[in-house]
């Protein structure tokens, strides 16, 4: 199997798997403590959680605390509905869903529409009672970077609070600038599943949303600390790799331009996450591309939109038709990828999309 549905999720690293491995915890370790307990055993757990909360902590800017969550998901919902300011959200066209449903669950969204290329627009004025700005660091669809500190400027002139969602850029991309929240996901940087954190600039007042233990300040539930070891794995690892993992995806992109020739590419070929190629092909038929390379693994649009039927939000708000969206494929590689599965999947496909004519 291929695997290229890396903004999806990526393979779990080996360094954050022998990390979380102590903290697993069977009886016939001392290493299964609650880290909430105050005895040794508790302590010990606790000491993993403070590691890996520094180690978490370093992918964010300075100046603000971690709140380790279940996923973005929860931390985007801790951020949106936590900052409980009944005033006017303003979301770009392109956020992922954990960001746009949690502002429509909360009232009607000003939108901020983005170019063709997939950036978000700065010119555009945020209305004057805007309280929240949602905008992303890179989007998951078409991996384009966006101008979060341009908006963190406007959304500054209204009094407005910013969160990003950096899921797509943590440990790629050096720390959103301007934001007072930022959401992250351990399993986009070879972490594990179930596990995210909230950054909260110091000064930023949430409402917790799960109440109980209290356990994360603001979040209630006892921490695992196998997870968390292995997220502060994963992010120390990420920073540590972050110019050759990025001149990886480089190599793997620009290999990528030449082999898939024939397709057109979503999104701005500049400003952009080199590990993100979401390409379309004028009357494909994406099921039957799927059905017909089911050994490489490749989303239809977003992993949480595919199978909706809907055309990608993100791809219609760069101005694409429905019928444009639906002959688009996303193509996601990492630091596991090699050039050689690149070219055996880019033969695959390309051989599948011209037998349909
Ligand atoms: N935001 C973006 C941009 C994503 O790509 C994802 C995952 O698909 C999420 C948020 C949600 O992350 P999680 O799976 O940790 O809830």
């Amino acid at each position: 199997m291929i695997y290229l549905d890396n903004q999806a999720t990526t393979p779990l690293a080996p360094e954050a798997r022998d990390a979380m491995l102590p903290y697993l915890g069977g009886p016939d370790t001392n290493m299964f403590g609650n880290p909430h307990s105050p005895h040794r055993m508790g302590r010990q757990a606790a000491a993993a959680v403070d590691i890996a909360r520094e180690q978490v902590a370093a992918l964010f800017p300075d100046g603000g605390r971690v709140i380790f969550t279940g996923s973005a998901c929860e931390a985007i919902n801790l951020a949106i509905r936590g900052a409980e300011t009944g005033g006017k959200i303003a979301v770009s066209a392109i956020e992922h869903a954990a960001v746009i449903d949690t502002a429509r669950a909360l009232g009607t969204p000003h939108i901020i529409p983005v170019d063709s290329e997939g950036i978000a627009d700065t010119r555009s004025n945020l209305p004057s009672d805007t309280a929240l700005v949602g905008v992303m660091q890179v989007n998951n669809e078409i991996g384009t970077l966006q101008p979060v500190e341009a908006i963190a400027v406007q959304a500054r002139e209204v009094g407005a609070l910013v969160l990003c969602d950096a899921v797509q850029g943590a440990g790629k991309f050096a720390p959103p600038q301007g934001a007072d929240m930022i959401a992250i996901s351990a399993h986009k940087i070879y972490g594990p599943k179930g596990i995210g954190a909230l950054w909260v600039r110091d000064g930023v007042e949430l409402t917790p949303q799960i109440t109980g233990g209290l356990q994360e300040g603001l979040r209630s539930g006892t921490l695992n600390p196998a997870l968390c070891a292995g997220f502060g794995a994963a992010a120390k690892l990420a920073r540590e790799r972050m110019a050759e993992d990025a001149a990886h995806a480089r190599a793997l992109w620009d290999r990528a331009l030449d082999l898939f020739e024939g397709w057109t590419v979503n999104g701005s070929l500049s400003q952009r996450n080199h590990a993100n190629l979401n390409i379309r092909r004028e009357g494909l038929d994406v099921a039957r591309l799927m059905s017909d390379c089911r050994d490489v693994m490749f989303s239809a649009g977003s992993a949480c939109a595919s199978g909706s039927g809907k055309p990608s939000h993100v791809l219609t708000a760069i101005g694409l038709t429905s019928e444009q969206a639906k002959t688009s494929v996303r193509l996601g590689w990492g630091r596991y990828t090699t050039m050689e599965e690149l070219e055996t999947a880019a033969e695959r496909l390309n051989l599948a999309a011209l037998q349909q004519g």
